[in-house]
């Protein structure tokens, strides 16, 4: 698998240098243009970001692992193949959520933009990054117009996060977690319907968010990052990435996937209901004190 990698890799290197014409750098260097001070006037010594130049060296850091991780070395080359640099407006806001406000686009002659504001409320406490990982997913290629799922589109986004990015919850499986949490509540026929009727809304060819805040939007995110995962682990990042931005409804799934779309959702709360679970509550808690 490893050497596989490697030498796409390689292809991909020797494309991107056929193409332009010159020596195209492996990864883009990131240059921070915040419209204020914000590391003069908020506290974030709790966040991965606590001055500036560490929040480029982040968002750098972050790039690099994203574009391996989803085999996405190049990202740029669409966007602007003479690329050295991307120009950065972070935004330190106090909405509830960090979100993508600017895709990435051409800027100058050498360099993209694109804009991303983190939220200080999330920045610190149960992710010290903010979400940047997240966030930095959307821009380079998994904005909303991208896809014919939004589900797909965010559950990819926080499986980048939980990959590359702060995780919460130590050495920790997610998916464990997902299914610990599952079981659980699926004991209670109340929280066993709400959480049904989310779960409906999983990986289907939606382009908007079926919930605003609360619990249920929370819910829809864990549940739509949990089906992803388990795609990836079935059919491996490339054919997701297909599934996501050339897929065009659900019957996509069969098409690109080779198995409808009802079938892999079943199949992936089979997996989640039926999972072993040897952790407990304590274990959740203890992992995001460390
Ligand atoms: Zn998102």
């Amino acid at each position: 698998m490893i050497k596989k990698m490697v030498v796409c890799a390689a292809i991909v290197s020797v494309i991107l240098c056929a193409s332009c014409g010159k020596k195209s750098p492996e990864y883009l260097e990131v240059e921070v243009y915040p419209i204020a001070d914000y590391w003069a006037t908020m506290d974030l010594s709790e966040t991965l970001f606590p001055t500036k130049e560490a929040c480029e060296e982040l968002a750098e850091k972050y790039l690099q692992d994203a574009a391996k991780l989803l085999h996405m070395e190049g990202w740029w080359m669409d966007i602007n193949p003479d690329a050295t640099k991307l120009e950065l407006d972070i935004q330190i806001g106090s909405s509830a959520q960090s979100f993508t406000f600017a895709p990435a686009v051409k800027a100058g002659e050498d360099s993209v933009s694109g804009g991303i504001l983190l939220s200080s409320k999330i920045a610190g406490k149960g992710s010290k990054d903010a979400a940047l990982a997240h966030e930095l997913t959307h821009l380079i290629g998994f904005m909303s117009g991208n896809s014919f799922s939004m589900s797909l589109t965010e559950g990819l986004c926080d499986y980048v996060q939980t990959e590359i990015g702060h995780y919460p919850y130590g050495v920790l499986d997610i998916q464990e977690i997902n299914a610990y949490m599952l079981q659980i509540d699926f004991q209670d026929e109340n929280i066993r319907a709400k959480e049904e009727a989310v779960i409906e809304k999983v990986g289907v060819a939606e382009t908007g968010y079926p919930y605003g805040q609360g619990t249920e939007m929370s819910f829809w995110y864990t549940m739509s990052h949990s089906f992803v995962r388990y795609l990836i682990d079935e059919f491996g990042i490339d054919k997701v990435k297909a599934l996501i931005l050339e897929g065009e409804d659900e019957a996509s799934y069969e098409e690109i996937l080779g198995k409808p779309y009802e079938e892999l959702k079943e199949a992936w709360m089979e997996e989640l209901l039926t999972m072993e679970v040897t952790i407990t509550e304590q274990d959740i808690l203890d992992s995001m004190k460390q």
